[in-house]
């Protein structure tokens, strides 16, 4: 997979992809992420890439020209599956939406920032609008880290244990059960016997029905679609 990110603070988004699952991912040729700087398609002397809004009203708006400049070279060069971008009104980011856009090929995520981008550009070349939530970020760097650290991590061969992924939460419609490590017993907060027995089908069971238990409590809308699958 290749994920271009095309941003005015590349800066912004080196680290995230520097360290742990996200780097060896890159390092093992998984993935190749691509920090593009916006900056570099402005067509001004100061490099702007932003102008007043029409009609007036605080806060400045991204230009089509940098950002189609952009899309079209990364276009010319390659076939894009998704040109995404992070938007508060975009549609909100799930594990499906993970799980499908994990096998895909290529994916550009364009950043927004200030008041947003020149809506033409949303109409005429973005064919999805992802928000990580309701609430507002300062730019979209974040959110294009949490778009490919959640995609990044599905690619088969990425995590070590490959059935993992698989058993977080979400996946089938449930939150993931309660997890626990040594010692088994923390000045008497005792790790639960049937963890401990050695049993894996009756620790499967266990783990299964903390899962529905844990979903029904915490959230039941996801709990409704696990119902109706079953
Ligand atoms: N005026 C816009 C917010 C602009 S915030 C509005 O009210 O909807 C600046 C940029 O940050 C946005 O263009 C977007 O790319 C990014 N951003 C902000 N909040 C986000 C969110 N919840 N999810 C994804 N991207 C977000």
């Amino acid at each position: 997979m290749r994920i271009d990110i095309v941003t005015i603070h590349p800066q912004l988004l080196e680290s995230p992809f520097q360290h742990s699952i996200l780097k060896r991912a890159i390092d093992k040729g998984i993935v190749e992420v691509n920090l593009i700087n916006l900056r570099d398609y402005s067509t001004h002397k100061q490099k702007s890439v932003d102008d007043y809004a029409f009609g007036g009203g605080a806060g400045m708006v991204m230009m089509i020209e940098p950002i189609a400049n952009c899309i079209n070279d990364l276009k010319s060069k390659r076939e894009y599956d998704e040109i995404i971008y992070t938007s508060p009104d975009g549609e909100q980011l799930n594990q499906g939406h993970c799980n499908r856009m994990s096998t895909l090929k290529n994916i550009m995520i364009l950043c927004g920032h200030y008041k947003g981008i020149d809506e033409r550009i949303r109409e005429h070349f973005i064919t999805r609008e992802i928000s990580i939530g309701d609430y507002v970020l300062s730019g979209g760097e974040l959110a294009a880290a949490v778009i490919s650290d959640s995609i990044i991590r599905l690619i088969p061969g990425v995590l070590n244990d490959e059935t993992s992924a698989l058993t977080d939460s979400f996946q089938d419609n449930l939150l993931a059960p309660p997890v626990y490590t040594r010692p088994a017993d923390y000045n008497g907060w005792k790790v639960p016997d049937i963890l401990l027995s050695g049993h894996t089908a009756n620790i499967d069971k266990w783990r299964h029905e903390q899962s529905i238990d844990r979903t029904k409590q915490r959230r039941p809308d996801i709990y409704k679609k696990f119902k109706g699958e079953e």
